[in-house]
């Protein structure tokens, strides 16, 4: 009521008690989100700096200062590019102009003047009203660090591929050439390394069953991520064949591998090798003065016609062949002549004989052939075309020319022997008839007295 009695329409006084309650819990409030925020801000690991209109900062977190080395009262009011070496000056100056947003990489100048690499990521926003440009500065020494690292090793690598002796190859998406290096292009006589990429492996292979055959055996235990070693051959572009020693493996190292994610082949041409291992093999199987089987090779593949034969059935003959006084050759007319003669007849008894007839020299003057399905009938006269290829036919030596003859035991899988050694042991004793009766002559297990 007021003094003139009239009623009171005011709101009723404001509890002073509430509002101040009211106001306090609204400040309280207030701190406790600026806490928040502030917290959040100096929790960050990026460097945060507001920047007004004229890019000079206006407010940072603390990571800022301590990356950039300022203290925060030296720090507020710098302009956006104190903080960048020069060489990164154009980079930022294009970037305020633009309105690009995304993250981009510069060189940070600290208070001392040290520098070190980072991205930066800018945003637009509103401080107090105002419209600022925020940026979020992170340190990236130790990725940069890795990236150095990491492409290092990749130019090692890469000179490690194009300058190695030998041949590399990786396999990618299948069985495609997807790099090569200089020394496999030579390998396979390719222009250059590109000339190959792209390569399909079946240009390589022998042939389509080869390359088919090759996958079948070998990338199941390249998915099995072992490392594979093989001596193979392969196919140069003018169709030469190459021996190469191939060392594989997968890139992938999941178990199993993912094979379309690359193989990598290591090549190496071992021709050469190859060439001298088959030149010892022969060596060691070849008499060195006649060219034919020695004795041990030729024991070797009668003993192995043999079994095959007393698998399947069917007979075979041995014939023992001894020259007929030789020693009086080499006394008459020297040594060298003696050669001339064993060579002549190793040359016409190879005349006389089949593809599949086997013939070696066992020692001195003595030869023997195994004939395979032949009898002893088929043995003798095998046997007699050889000792007429010798009868009558003059030889021509260092020392003059002379007529040499032979003569020839004949034994048979017919009357039992379930060895070469012992067919020849019993050839020899017909041959011993042979020379008995008078040499030049062929005789065989049948007509053998008791
Ligand atoms: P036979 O008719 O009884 O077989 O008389 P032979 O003189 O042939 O028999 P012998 O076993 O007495 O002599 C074999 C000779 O073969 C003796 C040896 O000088 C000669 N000889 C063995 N190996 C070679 C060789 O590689 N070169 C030469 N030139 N002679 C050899
Ligand atoms: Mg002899
Ligand atoms: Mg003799």
């Amino acid at each position: 009521m007021n003094s003139r009695n009239e009623p009171d329409h005011s709101p009723p006084a404001p509890d002073k008690d509430r509002l101040i309650a009211d106001l306090e819990a609204r400040l309280a409030r207030a701190t406790a989100l600026a806490e928040e925020y502030r917290a959040l801000a100096q929790a960050s690991f990026e460097g945060i700096g507001f920047f007004d209109q004229d890019m000079r900062c206006v407010a940072c977190n603390e990571t800022a200062l301590e990356l950039f080395g300022y203290e925060r009262c030296e720090f507020l009011g710098l302009h956006a590019l104190d903080m960048v070496a020069p060489e990164s000056h154009a980079a930022v100056r294009q970037r305020i102009e633009s309105q690009e947003h995304r993250p981009y990489e510069l060189t940070a100048l600290r208070k001392d003047g040290s520098t070190f690499p980072a991205e930066v990521h800018d945003k637009r926003g509103v401080l107090h009203g105002r419209g600022v440009r925020i940026s979020a500065l992170r340190d990236i020494t130790r990725r940069k660090r890795m990236e150095q690292e990491l492409q290092d090793a990749l130019n090692e690598q890469k000179i490690i591929f194009a300058n190695t002796k030998v041949g590399l190859m990786l396999l990618r998406g299948g069985r495609r050439l997807a790099k090569a290096n200089k020394a496999l292009a030579d390998l396979f006589g390719y222009e250059s390394p590109e000339e190959m990429t792209g390569l399909d492996m079946r240009r390589l292979h022998l042939d389509e069953n080869a390359f088919m055959e090759f996958g079948r055996q070998h990338y199941k235990t390249l998915a099995d991520t072992a490392q594979l070693h093989i001596e193979y051959r392969l196919r140069r572009k003018d169709g030469t064949p190459v021996w190469c020693m191939l060392s594989g493996q997968a890139m992938d190292r999941n178990k199993p591998a993912d094979l379309s994610k690359g193989v990598l082949w290591v090549v190496d041409d071992i021709t050469r090798i190859k060439d001298q291992e088959e030149r010892l093999r022969t060596l060691a199987c070849t008499d060195y003065l006649t060219g034919v089987h020695n004795r041990r090779h030729f024991l070797e593949l009668a003993g192995r016609e043999l079994s095959r034969r007393q698998r399947h059935g069917g007979e075979c003959a041995v014939l023992l062949i001894d020259l007929d006084r030789f020693k009086t050759v080499n006394d008459r007319l020297g040594h060298p002549a003696g050669d001339a003669v064993l060579k002549t007849f190793a040359r016409r008894c190879c005349g006389t004989l089949r593809e599949i007839d086997i013939f070696g020299r066992l020692g001195g003057e003595e030869f023997a052939v195994f004939l395979p399905e032949t009898g002893l009938e088929g043995g003798r006269v095998a046997a007699e075309r050889i000792r007429q290829r010798m009868d009558g036919m003059e030889t021509r030596t260092p020392g003059g020319n002379i007529t040499a003859t032979v003569s020839i035991g004949v034994a048979s899988t017919e009357c039992g022997g379930n060895s070469v050694e012992e067919l020849i042991t019993r050839a020899d004793q017909v041959l011993y008839r042979a020379k008995r009766l008078g040499r030049n002559r062929v005789e065989t297990e049948q007509g053998d007295t008791p």
